[in-house]
């Protein structure tokens, strides 16, 4: 059985990629942050549909804490074949309201965490000569946004990092891609009110948000053989809205 690891995957599109992943035949490593109820309850889901998994606590941000997750990983669950790097934060806010700190954390998660967790994953993948990465970007790092300018820029870098890292790493049989939601129903967005929403959904032409289910199920098509021809793509997942 093969090892699929989704970064996030307590709550929101992580979760939800987990679940088509453990449904496609994936022992699945579920990391969260904090919220370690959240993520053995996405555990427990997989595991009564039958499925493999089992939850891993680090911050993507942290090398120590990522040495020792992706080691007890491989212990645990074997070496991983899919990595979705899809562990992010937000910030709503002006640019120069921003504390340096604010702007260091915010990339050391969005952008720098992709890369240290891709870092890791990669040898074993080079050794197997087989491997997907899927790292999750945003319509905003698309086409930018105001007031998340940070965020932004991290998720355009995300979506530079996955064409580079497809072309380092095609040779050695390694697939890389990336999803780009637009607006997804997720804890995210629980700030936004009901008239942003539904101003949101008029805007888009399929005149909906979208599901954590809508990026999970293109999460795993990604990771399929049904995807064996697709490598450095920017997969958008938005309704049309850009
Ligand atoms: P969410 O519901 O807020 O969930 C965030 C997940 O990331 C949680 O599992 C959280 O773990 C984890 N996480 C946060 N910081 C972490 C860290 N430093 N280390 C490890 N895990 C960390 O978010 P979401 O909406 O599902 O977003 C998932 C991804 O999609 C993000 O990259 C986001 O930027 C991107 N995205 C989302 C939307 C949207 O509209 N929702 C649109 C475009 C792109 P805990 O539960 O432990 O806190």
């Amino acid at each position: 059985m093969k090892t699929a690891l989704v970064t996030g995957s307590s709550r929101g599109i992580g979760a939800a990629a987990a679940k088509e992943l453990a449904r496609l035949g994936y022992a699945v490593a579920v990391n969260y942050k904090s919220h370690c109820e959240a993520a053995e309850a996405v555990c427990k889901e997989i595991r009564d549909f039958g499925g493999v998994a089992e939850a891993f606590q680090a911050d993507i941000s942290d090398t120590e804490a990522l040495d020792r997750m992706f080691s007890e990983i491989k212990t645990d669950l074997g070496e991983v074949s899919v990595l979705v790097n899809n562990a992010g934060v937000s910030y709503i806010g002006l640019l120069q309201d921003m504390s340096d700190e604010e702007i260091k954390s915010l990339s050391d998660v969005n952008l720098l965490g992709a890369m240290l967790c891709t870092k890791r994953a990669v040898p074993d993948m080079i050794k197997r000569h087989d491997g997907v990465i899927i790292n999750i970007a945003s319509m905003w790092g698309e086409v930018g946004a105001s007031c998340e300018v940070v965020y932004s820029a991290c998720k355009a870098g995300i979506i530079g990092f996955t064409k580079a890292l497809a072309k380092e790493l095609g040779p050695s049989g390694i697939r890389v891609n990336c999803v780009s939601p637009g607006v997804i129903d997720t804890d995210m967005n629980s700030e936004l009110t009901d008239k942003t929403i539904s101003e949101l959904c008029e805007e888009t032409p399929l005149l909906r948000i979208g599901t954590p289910a809508d990026v999970g199920k293109t999460i795993a098509f990604l990771a399929s053989e049904e995807a064996s021809f697709i490598t450095g793509q920017v997969i958008s997942v938005n309704g049309g809205i850009i």
